[in-house]
C-alpha cells in the first residue's frame, strides 16, 4: 500500500536495498583530527582547549552572551531549572508531547510538570493553550500561584519539537506578565530560528543536546545559554562541583554537579559545529522533496511554520488514522526503511499520571497519527 512512499525514500537517500536509519550522524569534517588532538595532549577530561572552544563557538552561533558546556541535554535542563529558581513541590509548565528528558529534569528537583497542549502546525507548546491555562493563575506578592491548587508556578519549559519553532516571543511575553521564567528546551532545534533569532535564546535560559541522534552530535553533550551574567557564572560553577577557585585548596560552596562536558566530546562538538550550516541546508533540501512528494490528500507533511526557519531535525508526517499509522509503521519497517511513532504522551506514564493537564486534544491527535521518516544528512 505504501510502496510508492518506500521507493521515494529509497531514491531520495540513494539506498536501493540496504537498511535506512531514521537519523545517523555524519563525521565528514575535522572530527578525527580534533579528537586525536585531545588524546595527544592527554587532556581528555573536563579541562581543555576544546571545551572553551565549544562554548565560544556556541556563543557565536546563537548570539547568546554565555554558553556552558555540559555532559548532555538533560543535565543542561536540570541545571537551568535550578538556576531559574525551581524548588521542590513547585509546578513547571511544559508539554506532554516531548521526549521524557524534559519532564525528568523537572522531577530531579522534586518539582512537578503541568502539561499543556501543543500547536497543531508547530507541534510544540501552543501559545493559545498557555494563555488559556494562565487564566487559572494569579500573581500574589510577585509569585505566580495556580489558583485551584495554591501551588507556585516556578517556570515554563516550551520545546521546539523536531526543530519546528513555537511562537516563543508570545510565550515569553505571556510568562513575563506572571513573573514565570522561561527555560527553552531547544534540544531538537539547534540552528532553527524564529523571526530571525536562534531558538534557545528567547528565554531566561536555553538548552541544547548533542546526543547521537540529534542534528549534530558529540557522542554525549549539552549546552546551556543565557544572556544573564550572574546565571552564566553560576551555571559554570554548579556544573563543575561548585569548587571555589584556588590553585590547590579544595573548598566547595554549594551542592554541585559533575556535569562538565569532557574535552574529548567537546573536540567532536567543535568539528560538528563547523558543519552545522551545511547539514541544515542539506536537511532542508530533503524536507522540501518530502513536502512536494506528500502534497497529496491522505498524508500530511509537517512543514516549516510561519515566521520560522526549521532545521528539520526529524521529518514528520500525519496519517489519516491510528490504524493507518500502524500499517505505515509495519510496512516501512518490514522493508528496512526505519520509521517511528512519536513519544507516548507524558501524562500516560506511571510517573506523571497524576500531573495537571489541560485535556491535550491536539497532542492526543498527533500521538495517534504522527510518524517520523528518515532524516539523515544525505552524502
Ligand atoms: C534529546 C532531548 C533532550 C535530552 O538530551 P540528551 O542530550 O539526550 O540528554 C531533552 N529534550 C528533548 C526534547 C530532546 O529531544
Amino acid at each position: 500500500m505504501y510502496n510508492d512512499v518506500i521507493s521515494f525514500i529509497r531514491k531520495t537517500f540513494n539506498t536501493p536495498s540496504d537498511f535506512i536509519p531514521l537519523h545517523e550522524p555524519r563525521f565528514i569534517g575535522n572530527e578525527k583530527k580534533y579528537v586525536m588532538d585531545t588524546i595527544d595532549s592527554t587532556f581528555v577530561s573536563s579541562v581543555g582547549q576544546y571545551v572553551d572552544r565549544f562554548e565560544g563557538m556556541m556563543r557565536e552561533y546563537t548570539g547568546a552572551k554565555h554558553a556552558i558546556a555540559v555532559v548532555n541535554g538533560t543535565a543542561a535542563l536540570h541545571i537551568s531549572l535550578i538556576l531559574a529558581g525551581v524548588k521542590k513541590d513547585d509546578l513547571v509548565i511544559t508539554q506532554a508531547l516531548s521526549f521524557i528528558a524534559t519532564s525528568n529534569a523537572i522531577s530531579y528537583i522534586g518539582a512537578e510538570p503541568v502539561f499543556i497542549d501543543v500547536d497543531p502546525k508547530r507541534l510544540g507548546m501552543s501559545a493559545d493553550a498557555l494563555r488559556t491555562f494562565l487564566i487559572n493563575v494569579e500573581l500574589i506578592n510577585g509569585i505566580a500561584i495556580h489558583k485551584p491548587t495554591g501551588r507556585k508556578i516556578a517556570a515554563c519549559v516550551p520545546m521546539h519539537t523536531f526543530g519546528h519553532p513555537v511562537e516563543i516571543d508570545t510565550i515569553v511575553s505571556l510568562c513575563t506578565k506572571y513573573n514565570i521564567p522561561v527555560v527553552e528546551d531547544a534540544a531538537e532545534s539547534l540552528g532553527s530560528t524564529y523571526k530571525g533569532q536562534q531558538t534557545g535564546t528567547f528565554g531566561l535560559l536555553g538548552t541544547y543536546s548533542f546526543n547521537g541522534n540529534k542534528t549534530i552530535t558529540c557522542g554525549g553533550g549539552g549546552i546551556i545559554v543565557t544572556n544573564d551574567d550572574k546565571l552564566g557564572e553560576l551555571a559554570k560553577h554548579l556544573t563543575t562541583q561548585a569548587k571555589v577557585p584556588h590553585r590547590w585548596e579544595y573548598v566547595h560552596d554549594y551542592i554541585g554537579y559533575n556535569y562538565r562536558c569532557p574535552n574529548l566530546n567537546s573536540a567532536l562538538a567543535c568539528a560538528q559545529l563547523e558543519q552545522l550550516d551545511i547539514f541544515i541546508e542539506n536537511k532542508r533540501i530533503t524536507a522540501n522533496k518530502y513536502k512536494t512528494f506528500f502534497n497529496q490528500p491522505n498524508i500530511n507533511f509537517i512543514g516549516e511554520p510561519e515566521h520560522s526557519k526549521s532545521n528539520y531535525w526529524l521529518n514528520a508526517i500525519l496519517l489519516p488514522t491510528y490504524e493507518e499509522r500502524n500499517m505505515f509503521l509495519t510496512e516501512t519497517n518490514n522493508q528496512q526503511v526505519m520509521t517511528r511513532p512519536i513519544w507516548a504522551l507524558m501524562h500516560r506514564l506511571d510517573m506523571f499520571k497524576h500531573c495537571i493537564h489541560d485535556g491535550l486534544a491536539t497532542s492526543i491527535d498527533i500521538e495517534n497519527r504522527l510518524v517520523n521518516i528518515p532524516s539523515s544528512v544525505i552524502l
